[in-house]
This record gives C-alpha cells, sequence and structure tokens, in this order.
C-alpha cells in the first residue's frame, strides 16, 4: 500500500500537536497524489561559492513558516526563551530555512540532502524547480550524500509518484542509520511528538530509504564517503546523523546537518533540547563538541536550517555557546 502525508503543514502540526495537543497529522493513505514538477521558479534563491577547485551553490530548499520556537527549546523555561527571543529580535514563531548544498567537483555534481520533495509543506520542496533555474536537471546529479533521514532531508528522494527524482545518482548513508530506520523495531522513545507523528517519521524514513537500497553505499565512522567528502559522526539528533567535511585544495566547510538548528537558540545554548532529537543528552554533547571545533578552528560552516544561504562562522561566546557569523 502506498501511504504519502498530504502535502500541509507536516512539521508545524506535527510540533504544535507536541507542543499544545492540538491537531494531529493527517495521513492521505492508499492515494499518491498526482502532482505534477512546479515549473522552474523565477525567484529561485541560489548563492554560489568557491571552495578550492569546487563550485559550491547554495540552494534553498523552501521553508517552515510559523515553527514554534519553543520547539527548539524543550527544557528552557518560558522566561529564559523568551530573553533570547528578544535578543534576538525573534518573536514566539520562526521561519525555519531548508538549505541544500550542491558540489561540482569538475566531474561530478554532489547534492547533501534532498530536502522535502513531496512530503511536507508547500512552502519546502523547491530543489528542483530551483536547480532547473540553475539549467539542472535531475538526472545530472551523480551522487546524494544523506545525512540522516528526517523527511526534510530525504523527502525529495521521492518525485510525486514515488519513485527516485534523482535516477542517476549514487546515494550514500551511514549504515547506523540506514540500519536505525530500517530494523523491524524502530523506537523513539525520546522524541517529544505523539506516537502517530512518531510513526509518521519512522515511515517516511523507511519508504525513502527503501528506494535507494539497491543504489545505497552505507558508510561507517569517520572517512571519506567521496573524493574531498568526509563523514563526522553527529549522533543525538538521530542515532547516525554525520556531519560532512568538505575539502578542495586548502579550502574546507563542514555540513552540520542537523547538529544546530537556530542560530540563536541552539548556538547561544547549545544544551537546550529541540523536540526532535532522539537522544537529547547525546545531542547536546555532539552539538557542543562539533561547534567548539568549528569556532576553534575558524572553520567556515554550512548550515542546513540557518537564514539562507547558511554559510558562515561561529565565534564563542563569552557566556557559553556561540555567535553566528554570516558571511553575507
Ligand atoms: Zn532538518
Amino acid at each position: 500500500m502506498k501511504t504519502k502525508v498530504s502535502r500541509r503543514t507536516f512539521l508545524t502540526s506535527a510540533i504544535g500537536a507536541a507542543i499544545a495537543s492540538t491537531v494531529p497529522l493527517a495521513w492521505k493513505s492508499s492515494v499518491v497524489a498526482q502532482q505534477t514538477q512546479s515549473a522552474p521558479s523565477s525567484n529561485a534563491k541560489f548563492y554560489r561559492f568557491k571552495l578550492g577547485n569546487f563550485q559550491m551553490t547554495s540552494i534553498e530548499d523552501g521553508v517552515f513558516l510559523n515553527m514554534p520556537a519553543k520547539a527548539f527549546a524543550g527544557n528552557a523555561t518560558p522566561a529564559q526563551l523568551n530573553e533570547v527571543l528578544q535578543q534576538g529580535s525573534q518573536s514566539e514563531t520562526l521561519t525555519l530555512n531548508c538549505n541544500i548544498l550542491l558540489v561540482d567537483t569538475g566531474t561530478e555534481k554532489v547534492l547533501i540532502d534532498a530536502g522535502s520533495g513531496f512530503l511536507t509543506e508547500p512552502t519546502a520542496g523547491k530543489l528542483i524547480s530551483n536547480l532547473q533555474t540553475l539549467e539542472i536537471k535531475p538526472t545530472d546529479i551523480d551522487a546524494i550524500i544523506i545525512t540522516h533521514a528526517h523527511v526534510d532531508h530525504v523527502g525529495g528522494l521521492l518525485n510525486s509518484t514515488g519513485a527516485l527524482a534523482f535516477p542517476q545518482a549514487r546515494y550514500f548513508v551511514s549504515k547506523a542509520e540506514y540500519d536505525f530506520w530500517t530494523s523491524p523495531e524502530v523506537n523513539l522513545p525520546n522524541v517529544q511528538v505523539d506516537e502517530k507523528t512518531k510513526q509518521q517519521f519512522i515511515s517516511i524514513a523507511q519508504k525513502c530509504l527503501g528506494a535507494i537500497q539497491n543504489k545505497v553505499t552505507r558508510f561507517e565512522g569517520e572517512g571519506e564517503i567521496l573524493p574531498g567528502f568526509y563523514a563526522i559522526p553527529a549522533p543525538g539528533h538521530t542515532p547516525g546523523q554525520v556531519a560532512i567535511r568538505i575539502v578542495s585544495g586548502n579550502e574546507s566547510i563542514i555540513h552540520t546537518a542537523d547538529v544546530v538548528h537556530t542560530h540563536t537558540i541552539n548556538l547561544w545554548h547549545p544544551n537546550w533540547q529541540p523536540i526532535f532529537d532522539a537522544d537529547p543528552d547525546q545531542a547536546a554533547a555532539t552539538r557542543q563538541q562539533i561547534l567548539s571545533a568549528i569556532a576553534d578552528h575558524r572553520q567556515l560552516m554550512y548550515a542546513y536550517h540557518f537564514p539562507f544561504p547558511g554559510i558562515g562562522y561561529l565565534k564563542s561566546r563569552a557566556e557559553e555557546g556561540f555567535e553566528w557569523q554570516p558571511i553575507k
């Protein structure tokens, strides 16, 4: 049986349900909507930069609107959170970007993650239309490295009919991530959403990973995934999440996946816990460790969920945490 979450406010609803016990998600079962790929966007957002010999492009997959800020600070008090929101000139609902990094190595076009596709909200899933604006066809993509199997990162592996959206690509995911989601018994006891939402996360991960099962390389630990691409295990948000270090010539950048979600709450207070983290304590330790290394080494960073284009540096703050220094 084919199942597909309706293209509505998936994440916003999930978080809303978790926090306010409001409306549960609606699933459409048995029917996959016959949507067509949208036309190239006239206001496509992309940002090009060079990394050594690699041509890099940050492409906006879209945004999630009206995300409750509290979802990223599960263990903070309302007063603590309000103080951060005031300092950051933010409201109690946030806009969360989804940024896709395209790397043209000169011989291959490599994507880090694939966005939401048709599986979340209509404000996301713009990767393919934005690639079209860049005159890149889905069949031009040679490889996709998956940081972790949440819907906003793997939903775009599938097109509207459930077939592979990038049919020529090879796929790479950590063995720990693949094994976790595809095991017969998947449990998310510490994720603070309702049981139905958890089952949707699991179902979507299994569907997307299942679709690539004959084309996927499962890598373990640290090390080179492809020439110039190195895995950095980043467990906690999901058990097998990885950050990716990309190196060309004397230059490098670290794609931090969902080690950190917001450039205020989770950077200023790395120990505040997003409700989606599978192991909140491990995620906080990973966040502190990876962000400290990035700040200490003045390492260029790419952030999937930060304001577009998500490229910048970190500076340690005097009290705790880090300050985001975007390059533009
Ligand atoms: Zn994400």
